[in-house]
């Protein structure tokens, strides 16, 4: 029977297994091994920074949604590959393997940027279940003691999507307790413009984004670098200060240490189409965790967002492309990728929309209205449905 390990239980590792198992059942044995055994809906954080959400409301536990599957689950932290000897390596196991699947997804690199983040500086983040709710408890305190707030990303970044939303669901939040005028809100990005969202924009991004932050006396500041944090006050590379009570900055991604010497100086992993290592044949890597060239290079380095949806797209062609190569089958055409997003704006939402991901493109475009919300919400329900039950084969 064949093995195949999958590192990570999150959207690519779980979609990958679920997928796996339904193609291949008793043919082949599947393993996930990650160091969380908790699936979190990472798309509501902004939502449990708001006090919308509880983290019971969108986690599941990966144990429990894996065995009825019959996919065996570890719950440790991978700590290296060989890739020649085909083992992955935990402080406790050794797990040889047929495949490995990598969805590992980003290792927050704080250190990078002196005073940054919430465990060893001043600032707070959005990107894990345990920041989100560390960051909830700063809002609290600024509802209490009102002061300035900056959100947005650092140098490195390939995630923008939530710092938008906090920005626009924190202004809704302040006008709907009277309190907007006590808290200036701004935006610091990477990006070289609003809009831009690591991927180049899509449709008239630029100018929807403009308008919405003039609607809302959102200032912001784009292609910026940030030099250090020290309490209350962000430094930028080109010596500008800006003062805040409440900084939400995204910190640069790298891959995580025990897959980042199969990848690029970043430790992000070349794939060929199927999201085969260029390398190593039997090892494929999905989500955050692969290397996607940038539309073009950014004065400030920026790095192009692998969505939710890419992630689950990419987990479902990597597991057509093992199931078909055990079976001696023809290989799977790789879909190819594209964005489709949904930006919750406080008060309404935005829906976007781009094939393919990187342009010159057949379509993009992005759409405001309050349906976009409704639909955000109901795709939330859906989607915890959806893994809860293992169902990663419906859209
Ligand atoms: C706040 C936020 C909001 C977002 N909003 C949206 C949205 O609205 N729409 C959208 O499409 N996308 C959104 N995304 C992006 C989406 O969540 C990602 O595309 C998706 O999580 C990527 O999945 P992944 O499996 O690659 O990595 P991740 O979800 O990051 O999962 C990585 C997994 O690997 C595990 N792991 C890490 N290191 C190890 C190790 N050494 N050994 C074993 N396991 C390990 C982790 O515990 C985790 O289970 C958002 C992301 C965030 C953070």
């Amino acid at each position: 029977m064949q093995k195949v390990v999958i590192l990570g239980g999150s959207f690519g590792g779980l979609t990958a297994a679920f997928e796996l198992k339904r193609l291949l059942g008793k043919e082949a044995e599947v393993i996930v091994v990650s160091d969380d055994d908790r699936f979190v809906f990472l798309p509501s954080l902004p939502w449990l920074i708001m006090g919308h959400r509880r983290p019971d409301d969108i986690t599941l536990k990966v144990s429990e949604i894996l065995k009825p599957k019959g996919i065996d689950f570890i719950h440790e932290a991978a700590k290296q590959v060989d890739p020649d000897a085909s083992k992955v390596f935990t402080a406790t196991k050794e797990i040889p393997y047929n495949y490995l699947i990598i969805s590992t997804g980003p290792h927050l690199s704080f250190d990078e940027i002196p005073g940054l983040g919430p465990d060893k500086g001043y600032t707070d983040c959005t990107f894990t279940l345990d920041h989100a709710v560390k960051t909830n408890l700063s809002w609290k305190k600024i509802l209490e003691e009102p002061g300035p707030i900056i959100l947005g990303s650092a140098q490195g970044v390939s995630c923008f999507g939530p710092s938008y939303e906090l920005a626009f669901e924190m202004d809704t939040e302040l006008r709907r307790m009277k309190m907007r005028h006590k808290v200036p809100i701004f935006y610091l990005t990477s990006e070289p413009y609003v809009g831009h969202f690591g991927i180049g924009g899509l449709g008239n991004s630029k100018r929807f984004v403009k308008d919405e932050f003039a609607k809302r006396d959102i200032k912001y500041l784009a292609n910026q670098a940030i030099e250090e944090v020290v309490p209350s006050e962000l430094r930028l590379k080109d010596g500008t200060k800006l003062p805040f009570k409440l900084a939400m900055i995204a910190p640069p991604f790298k891959g995580v240490p025990a897959v980042a010497p199969l990848g690029n100086p970043r430790g992000f992993i070349p794939v060929d189409k199927n999201y085969r290592h260029t390398k190593y044949k039997n090892i494929f890597t999905i989500g955050v965790a692969m290397a996607i060239a940038p539309p073009e290079p950014t004065p400030v380095p920026t790095g192009v967002p692998k969505t939710g949806y890419m992630t689950i797209t990419m987990a479902k062609t990597a597991a057509a492309t093992i199931t078909a190569e055990i079976r001696n089958e023809p290989l799977p055409s790789a879909e190819e990728l594209s964005v489709v997003c949904l930006m919750d704006m406080g008060d309404t939402a935005a829906f976007m929309k781009a094939y393919p991901v990187l342009p010159p493109r057949q379509e993009a475009m992005i759409k405001g209205g309050i349906h976009y919300k409704w639909l955000k919400m109901a795709f939330e329900r859906y989607f915890l449905w959806k893994m809860r039950n293992g169902l990663t084969n419906l859209p």
